[in-house]
């Protein structure tokens, strides 16, 4: 097995990562098994943020590294909440209050479509040149009434037409199969198999 540290602490997506990246002889550590502290996220895209804590994961462990950033982006709103998303209403970060702001946001604005995105970056070492940068979209709308209790962040408030559900009405699984997370996961590893870095 070699080992990749995944710059996030998050439980959820820990398992998701460690699941598809298993069969490859690929373990995924968390940054904390290697006290990494957390990395500053200066940055307006989602990539330049995810770079610096990929990069910053791997100086600190010694190891090559995966890191991901994501959030929604609103069309009316010129894509924000944006790298904003965790704490659009200010802080501490609180779902409660970043819904309440984004709906605010958008009352009388009739133009609803929104996106997820996520994006990742796999280095080999923290000054490696040619990063793996994968990403993910996926493609719904905002309606002001919640709906369904799994998920998290703006799942209750994201409705994707494909299902008429909302994000937080998907179980795990489902949401993980059609995901902007699930699809830069798969990206990534289509990506790490064409140039050879994972068998
Ligand atoms: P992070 O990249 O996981 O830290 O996510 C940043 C923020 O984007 C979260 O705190 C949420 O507000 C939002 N976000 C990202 N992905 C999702 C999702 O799948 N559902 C709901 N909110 C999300």
């Amino acid at each position: 097995m070699s080992t990749l540290v995944i710059a996030s602490g998050n439980a959820g997506k820990l398992r998701e990562i460690g699941r598809i990246l298993a069969p490859f002889g690929i373990e995924a550590v968390p940054q904390s098994a290697f006290n990494v502290p957390d990395c500053p996220e200066p940055h307006v895209t989602f990539v330049e943020n995810c770079l610096a804590k990929a990069r910053h994961a791997s100086r600190v462990s010694g190891l090559p590294a995966l890191a991901d950033d994501s959030g929604l982006c609103v069309d009316a709103l010129g894509g924000a909440p944006g790298v904003q998303s965790a704490r659009y209403a200010g802080e501490p970060k609180s779902d409660v209050r970043n819904n309440a702001k984004l709906i605010a946001d958008l009352k009388d604005v009739p133009e609803r479509r929104a996106h997820y995105t996520c994006v990742m970056v796999y280095v080999r070492h923290p000054d490696d040149p040619e990063p793996v940068i994968a990403e993910g979209h996926w493609h719904g709308e905002i309606i002001d009434t919640p709906r369904g209790d799994h998920g998290f962040g703006y799942d209750p408030y994201f409705l994707v037409p494909q299902f008429g559900q909302t994000g937080a009405e998907l179980d795990e699984d489902s949401k993980n199969s059609v995901s902007h997370r699930g699809q830069a996961l798969r990206d990534l590893v289509s990506k790490l198999k064409a140039l050879g870095r994972i068998g």
